[in-house]
């Protein structure tokens, strides 16, 4: 059982990652996206590789603000390519 799976909203919730990341979206964005993600296995998978290298990231530099390294958000790119063709 595949349940259908939109890219658009993927699309979408990737484009707030780094704000949900720095918290900076509101209340309501906030339970949009938490609601996704919990919908959305291939976006949970990566929400928490990107977890995890925040962890690593911030363990190195407390100072300076989290953004999404280069190479995580053409691993998204690939990932959203994959689940369009998927579809
Ligand atoms: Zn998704």
């Amino acid at each position: 059982m595949s349940e259908h799976h939109d890219c658009t909203d993927c699309k979408r919730i990737f484009e707030k990652l780094s704000e949900y990341i720095d918290q900076e979206l509101d209340q309501e964005e906030c339970l949009v996206f938490e609601e996704h993600i919990r919908n959305c296995r291939p976006c949970l998978e990566f929400l928490e590789t990107l977890h995890s290298t925040i962890k690593l990231s911030k363990q190195l530099d407390t100072q300076e603000t989290y953004r999404i390294p280069r190479d995580v958000s053409l691993k998204l790119h690939e990932f959203l390519k994959k689940e369009c063709k998927l579809l």
